[in-house]
């Protein structure tokens, strides 16, 4: 298996600059070593400026805009982001989904302004249905529209279950077999969309509640590429034990 790619999704915190660049660096002299895990951290944009990708340490953005500059009041763009030294950005994001009402055309539109400017991007689908289906087909046609294959080499999937993202109500985990299913049946639609190859080459990341102890059951099988995580990233301790558990798949 290649290296797992591993994503803190530190969402809409921490509240003040000091704090994220203290956890940053506790995250960075701990993966300093961790040559076996690609290792991402996606932080707010406003602290983006003050944190630099150091060794085995990678910096994402978690969302941006689909135009490069211009009169878009409060927007950030692709641009922007990688002028700042981020790598990645996180796209589709279900909580900007419920909370922003962005739907998979704006999100496909995002990926090519990404995509444009250089920047590698971790493409979110996922449902509140426990069965994978028709929801995510959608996602996966309606977001990668417009795509051949090569988009594989700067984008990364993530099967994210919305109902085990470990902020929303029912506090439910998903096993490493439901993560599985899941990851099974988007392999079957990228298949369709593309070819076999493709679809088997395709790298695909798990997120919902995933932490230091169930990562490697997530991983375990070979499959899953990585994983996303968000509670579990902002305490830097666990998430760095979180890294190198994964190394351990
Ligand atoms: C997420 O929402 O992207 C996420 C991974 O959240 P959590 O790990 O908290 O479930």
């Amino acid at each position: 298996m290649k290296k797992p790619l591993i994503v803190a999704n530190w969402k809409m915190n921490p509240i003040s600059l000091a704090e994220a660049k203290r956890n940053f660096e506790i995250i960075k002299r701990g993966v300093r070593n961790i040559k076996n895990v690609e290792t991402v951290v996606c932080a707010p944009f406003v602290f983006l400026p003050a944190l630099k990708a150091a060794k085995n340490l990678k910096l994402g953005a978690q969302n941006c805009f689909f135009k490069n500059k211009g009169p878009f009041t409060g927007e950030v763009s692709p641009a922007q982001i990688k002028s700042l030294g981020c790598q990645y950005v996180i796209l589709g994001h279900s909580e900007r989904r419920k909370y922003f009402k962005e739907n998979t055309e704006i999100v496909n539109r995002k990926i090519k302004a990404a995509l444009e400017v250089g920047l590698r991007v971790i493409f979110c689908v996922g449902s509140e249905s426990k069965k994978p289906g028709k929801e995510i087909k959608y996602q996966l046609g309606k977001g990668l529209q417009g795509f051949d294959k090569s988009i594989f080499n700067s984008l990364v999937l993530v099967y994210e279950p919305v109902w085990a993202i470990s902020t929303t109500k029912n506090k439910a985990t998903a096993t490493p077999k439901e993560a599985l299913s899941g990851f099974l049946y988007m392999k079957k639609v990228l298949e369709k969309l593309f070819d076999k190859k493709t679809a088997r080459e395709a790298k695909i990341i798990y997120g919902g509640s995933v932490d230091s102890k169930n990562v490697k059951g997530f991983l375990g099988e070979g499959l899953m590429s990585g994983g996303l995580v968000g509670a579990a990233s902002l305490n830097p301790k666990e998430f760095i034990r979180t890294v190198i558990e994964a190394g351990k798949s």
